[in-house]
């Protein structure tokens, strides 16, 4: 009997062979120059390297949620530091 409970097997990490753990990640990505932070994504985390991996169901749920200009307008917005490399010389 199928069980939500289980946790999805990732296998093995393919960089490193290492196990992968899942974990709840927040990832970030770039859509038309804009940064948009996932909360929470269950993501296949590596134990050794830190590779991470997202399984297929759970990208096609992220490109829906990045993709959703209404609820992108009504999300929570923070802001992040932005620092160019050349103000650090010294
Ligand atoms: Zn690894």
């Amino acid at each position: 009997m199928p069980s939500t409970k289980t946790p999805y097997n990732y296998g093995k990490c393919h960089v490193c062979s290492g196990s992968l753990v899942e974990r709840k990640v927040d990832q970030d990505f770039r859509i038309k120059g804009k940064l948009i932070v996932v909360r929470a994504v269950p993501t296949g985390v590596c134990r050794r390297c830190g590779e991470k991996v997202v399984r297929a169901e759970v990208g096609v749920q992220l490109a829906a949620i990045v993709t959703d200009a209404r609820s992108l307008r009504a999300a929570a917005t923070i802001a992040v530091p932005v620092v160019s490399f050349e103000a650090r010389r010294a």
